[in-house]
């Protein structure tokens, strides 16, 4: 099956020299390639070339990209999108005011999504997330990573988790599973978090694991949820286990959850609003991505991370959504890419950076995703004609992507 472009203004985001992440100086970088055709063939992008200069190809089936930017698809690395029910009342609770305390005991918080979804079928949970796989889908991503840590018990965490294999068996998104039985600690167990430790150690991932269910474990370590000592316990087990770390780090406060997650080679750490000298020191040359999530800091009405301390460090950054319930509901990866210029004062190619290639590394995936590489799986989308790549962050409202292929087949097109 060829698939062949035609009339593409301009190609933004390829790789040519193999790098499977951008850093420091070079995340400001976006190889361009302008009028151009480019060629998908058995899924995999083949070719690409000038318009002027195309010959006579052989295709299957011919798009004109009407001279739009054609872009590769986002890497969102940090979702949880299987989740029961929403959490509007809370939002409005917040808005009128009330604590913390208060809304916990309208039904607000992590807690309470799990209660929620202790009662909701597995059938149930798997409709509601499609309904936000489509939604994101239609809206440039072509691969997420996608989080259990709604169960807190094994039964319901391992239900989550069937969830997400579902979501990986029928959609076109290359899924990848985090298993986040230590997102907090289970109402069972209040009062007793080392109990719930050895709960996620002795019973949850091995489970997991013989069921093949995860590729990654994660973490919830900060203040008042998971100690630092409590994360190396469990990337430990995860580790044994072939489940690589993947922490949530530094949102509450500077918790050593960076330093923990280098030591362990952590795929990612994430959040990290609270960032000193000591953890971007920690995260220098290391193979752990830093992954920063907007989305959160803009819903929640909290500082963001220092992302161009970052990046002037000489370290790259992946930038997430963090689609769930409480802190951001929302997958809209063009949003996450705008509010980090607008609030991180990240340029649009050091976005458009951290949203594919840099967060397609934060899954282990960049070698097959997150540029346009040749040889590399197509995912991408077409854009409406734009006169520059800022102005893809700069019109952030405005509807520009009108067609998506993933995988080489086309899953969504505005009429
Ligand atoms: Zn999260």
């Amino acid at each position: 099956m060829k698939l062949l472009v035609k009339n593409i203004g301009r190609i933004v985001g390829i790789e040519s020299t193999g790098r499977l992440r951008v850093c420091g100086a070079e995340m400001d970088r976006l190889e361009c390639f302008d009028d151009a055709w480019l060629l998908v063939d058995n899924d995999r992008f083949a070719a690409y070339g000038r318009m002027d200069e195309l010959g006579e190809i052989a295709a299957d089936q011919v798009v004109d990209a009407e001279e739009g930017m054609l872009f590769p698809s986002f890497c969102d690395s940090h979702t949880h999108l299987v989740y029961a029910g929403s959490r509007e009342q809370e939002f409005l609770d917040k808005i009128n005011g009330l604590s913390y305390e208060e809304i916990a005991r309208r039904g607000g918080g992590i807690l309470n999504s799990a209660d929620l979804l202790h009662e909701t079928s597995e059938d149930e949970l798997y409709a509601q997330a499609m309904e936000r796989v489509r939604e994101i889908t239609a809206m440039g991503t072509g691969c997420v990573e996608i989080k259990s840590g709604y169960g807190l018990s094994t039964g319901d965490e391992l239900k989550m988790l069937r969830v997400i294999r579902r979501i990986r068996e029928t959609s076109p998104l290359e899924v990848r599973a985090t298993f986040l039985g230590a997102h907090a600690v289970a109402r069972a167990y209040r009062g007793r978090q080392g109990e719930y430790v050895d709960l996620i150690c002795n019973e949850m991932l091995p489970a997991v694991a013989a069921e093949g269910l995860a590729d990654f474990v994660d973490v919830f370590c900060d203040e008042g949820f998971f100690t630092v000592e409590e994360t190396a316990r469990i990337l430990r087990v995860g580790r044994k286990l072939g489940l690589r770390g993947k922490i949530h780090a530094n949102e509450l406060a500077v918790s050593g959850g960076v330093q923990v997650g280098v030591e362990y080679d952590a795929l990612s750490v994430d959040h990290l609003e609270r960032m000193g000298a000591a953890e971007i020191e920690a995260l220098h040359g290391a193979v752990t991505m830093p992954t920063l999530l907007p989305g959160a800091a803009f819903f929640l009405g909290m500082s963001y991370p220092p992302a161009r301390e970052m990046i002037g460090a000489g370290l790259g950054v992946a930038l997430a959504s963090d689609y769930n319930p409480g802190s951001s509901p929302s997958g809209n990866m063009r949003m996450v890419v705008s509010l980090a210029s607008i609030r991180m004062k990240m340029t649009p190619a050091e976005a458009i950076n951290a949203a594919t290639l840099n967060g397609a590394y934060a899954m282990g995936l960049s070698r097959d995703y997150g540029s346009i590489t040749l040889g590399k799986v197509a995912n991408f989308f077409i854009t409406k004609p734009m006169s520059s790549v800022e102005f893809f962050s700069y019109a952030y409202q405005t509807p520009l992507i009108r067609r998506v292929f993933l995988k080489g087949g086309e899953v969504f097109g505005m009429a």
